[in-house]
């Protein structure tokens, strides 16, 4: 993922994350007070539940007349804009602070073979808009968006498909093909991310077959790993394993988890065991397995620690002096997303580490979903402060405003 690894910094001293003056310092006082008044609002669980839902119903209906609202508070904080040329601000900011830029075009569930083509043919834009700037060496893609959920699931449940069925999946293979075929010869790579337990093992099936095919001298293609689900460390594991055999690098993408409360609703739904970890500790101990495995076999694992969690990011960040690895090492990388812990990415990349942003992009309706996922993410169950805000509000206090 790294543009360069020409300036190594082999040094041992390792990140501090909490500086907040390096993490907002391009953030004027009148940002950080209209991100507070944000942060402060998705703090509210009643008020996210109750906008989710009915957010996701509107959505679904096609209602759009919230849409002017969203764009300029919520999509404003965690979209990079609605098109890719609209992303370049956000793209420049995160240059300025040493950080590289993922570009994530934001359908998610679309359903006809039209959608699936366009959103294709968009993917393969961002690689070419991306090819002419080194701050972007990569995209990411999520399958739902080039390929039906229902046949995904089909494929994982019931292992045959119909002869129409069977054409729309070798489909999904082609525009998966000519996805990463842009990617490998524009010299960038491509995310894909992992999404319910009911399509995963499609997912799963499709990313292995192209990481063997194009990530034979370097990685092409990244995997992604959910570690709230309690089989994925044994995946990534074995995953690793099939890939020195067969020849081929593993690119893993780490991160927790999006669906728990999902995953975890349609299994007691459906009465089947849950496949999330029992407990947070449980997620949080798979997840730093993971990362130490990553980082013991980087010459074969290009990873990606895709957390806001400080713990993680400096449990990483040790374990890279430990051993006293290049801290940008094209093969050691760290992700946020677009809006989120700046005080973990800025202070990561002046440390010297490889640290980039997703940023996700699009028109306001076709993001939706995810914006939902992030208000939730920002939101208390137990009325603490999320981590966001704190930061924040430190900041505030040391420049002296009210
Ligand atoms: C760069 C990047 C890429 C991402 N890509 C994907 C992707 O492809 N697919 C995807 O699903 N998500 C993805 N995410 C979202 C990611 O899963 C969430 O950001 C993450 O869940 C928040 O966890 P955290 O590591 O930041 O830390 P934390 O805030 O410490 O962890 C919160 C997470 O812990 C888990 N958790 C919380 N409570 C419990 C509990 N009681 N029991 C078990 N587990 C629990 C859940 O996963 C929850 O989301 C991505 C995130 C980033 C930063």
């Amino acid at each position: 993922m790294a543009s360069s690894e020409t300036e190594s910094k082999p040094h041992l001293k390792t990140v501090d994350v909490s500086n907040t003056e390096i993490a907002f310092a391009h953030k004027s006082n009148k940002e950080l007070r209209r991100m507070s008044y944000l942060f402060r609002l998705m703090n509210k669980g009643w008020i996210v539940s109750t906008g989710s839902s009915l957010g996701l119903w509107l959505h679904s209906k096609g209602i759009n007349i919230f849409n002017p609202m969203l764009k300029a508070t919520i999509f404003k904080q965690f979209c990079g804009g609605t098109s890719l040329q609209d992303c370049q601000a956000a793209i420049d900011y995160l240059h300025v602070n040493k950080t590289l830029s993922v570009l994530d075009y934001g359908a998610e569930g679309k359903s006809t073979e039209e959608d699936f083509d366009r959103t294709m043919e968009e993917n393969i834009k961002a690689i070419t808009f991306a090819s002419t700037h080194p701050s972007v060496p990569i995209i990411s893609s999520k399958i739902t968006s080039l390929a039906s959920e229902e046949l995904l699931r089909k494929f994982q449940s019931e292992g045959k498909l119909s002869g129409q069925e069977s054409q729309e999946f070798e489909k999904v293979r082609n525009r998966l093909n000519q996805l990463c075929h842009a990617a490998k010869r524009n010299n960038m790579a491509v995310f894909i991310d992992a999404e319910e337990t009911w399509i995963q093992d499609t997912i799963d099936t499709l990313v292995k077959d192209l990481m063997e095919k194009y990530n034979r001298e370097k990685v092409v293609v990244y995997h992604t790993y959910q570690l709230y689900r309690k089989d994925k460390l044994s995946s990534l594991i074995a995953d690793h394993q099939e890939a020195v055999t067969k020849g081929y690098k593993l690119g893993a993408k780490l991160v927790r988890g999006a669906y728990m409360e999902k995953e975890r609703d349609r299994a007691k739904t459906m009465g089947y065991p849950s496949p999330i970890q029992d407990t947070k500790e449980d997620t949080d101990r798979d997840y730093n397995i993971a990362i130490k495995y990553c980082v013991d076999h980087y010459e074969q694992i290009a990873s990606c620690n895709g957390s806001h969690n400080q713990k993680s990011v400096e449990y990483e960040a040790e374990l890279i002096a430990e051993r006293g690895l290049q801290r940008n090492h094209s093969h050691l990388n760290f992700c946020q997303l677009y809006g989120m812990s700046d005080f973990i990415t800025f202070n990561l990349a002046e440390g010297g580490y490889n640290v980039a942003k997703y940023v996700p992009y699009g028109p306001v309706k076709e993001v939706v979903p995810y914006l939902i996922r992030r208000a939730k993410e920002n939101t208390s169950v137990t009325g603490e402060m999320s981590r966001e805000l704190s930061f924040i509000l430190s900041e505030m206090k040391r420049r002296g405003m009210k």
